[in-house]
């Protein structure tokens, strides 16, 4: 694999990129980095894979986002009209899942993070959630794709799911859980992949942001790097649309906070990405 990064997860068909999508996927080029562009909802991920089969160094990944199953709010940067509710639907999504650009189920799982006040319609929503993840993590074993997890306010109940379904292939993307969490997922074999959170500075009064620590008990063979562009832009451009080429910042400090090589963090997060979603094999034929 001759790149030197994989942005495990961006969302570069999202409407954010609409007026120059073009100009970016060139920034990414000459930066030497690949990306996997990963669906939110249908729409969303027949787009990734629209442009994954047009791109030698994007791959997609298609699902529902528990943040769709309910009222899903307008979020410009993401879509460009507005979204109606959704839950993942094996067979509209068959001839997605059929692209041999496409390496993942996800992102999927919970989130439990912005829910209404009211009881009884967090229960309907966290009801739909689970439905919608379980389907998909149905979907990915059956064909031995692994999972891209979204997993917000809600660890134990995700990763219940996850071993009444004996599922375990994939990866916790964005992680922000704690240390805990995080050897817990790792053994359960998941991968645990980092943004540019991790440059944002420790709140007032604390010495470490405490993603630093999370971040130094990821054994070598399980870590990725990732940027979730448009969002979470690293430090010095926090503020600013976020984009695939700046995962080399994240991996900087990824770095810098494991006391490793820069080279070190590029090269193993890479071979990771191309084992865990076996990049190697997936070309379009
Ligand atoms: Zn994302």
């Amino acid at each position: 694999m001759f790149y030197k990064a994989i942005d495990s997860h961006c969302h570069l068909q999202a409407a954010a990129y609409a007026a120059d999508l073009d100009i970016v996927l060139a920034r990414m080029k000459n930066a030497g980095i690949a990306a996997i562009a990963v669906g939110t909802n249908y729409l969303s991920s027949r787009a990734a894979v629209e442009l994954a089969e047009r791109r030698a160094d994007v791959w997609a990944s298609v699902a529902v986002h528990p943040g769709h199953v309910w009222q899903p709010h307008h979020d410009q940067m993401e879509l460009s009209s507005p979204p109606t509710e959704e839950m993942f639907d094996e067979e509209k999504f068959a001839p997605l899942l059929a692209s041999p650009k496409v390496v993942a189920i996800g992102e999927t799982g919970l989130d439990h993070y912005r829910l209404p006040e009211e009881e009884s319609i967090r229960q309907i929503i966290k009801e739909r959630q689970r439905k919608n993840f379980i389907i998909q993590i149905r979907a990915a074993k059956a064909r031995n794709l692994p999972l891209i997890l979204h997993v917000r306010e809600a660890h134990a109940e995700a990763l219940e799911i996850l071993r009444d379904e004996k599922y375990f292939n994939g990866v916790m993307h964005c992680f922000t859980g704690t240390v805990s969490e995080a050897r817990e997922a790792l053994e359960h074999g998941f991968y645990i992949s980092f943004t540019g959170a991790v440059t944002y500075p420790p709140k007032k009064g604390r010495a470490e942001n405490p993603l630093w620590d999370v971040i130094r008990i990821i054994p070598q063979d399980r870590l990725l790097i990732e940027t979730d562009a448009p969002y979470l832009t690293p430090v010095p451009y926090r503020g600013e649309r976020n984009e695939p080429a700046n995962v080399l910042i994240t991996a900087e400090k990824i770095a810098e906070i494991r006391g490793e090589g820069y080279e070190n963090i590029l090269e193993i997060s890479l071979n990771n990405a191309v084992r865990l979603f076996n990049l190697a094999a997936r070309r379009k034929a």
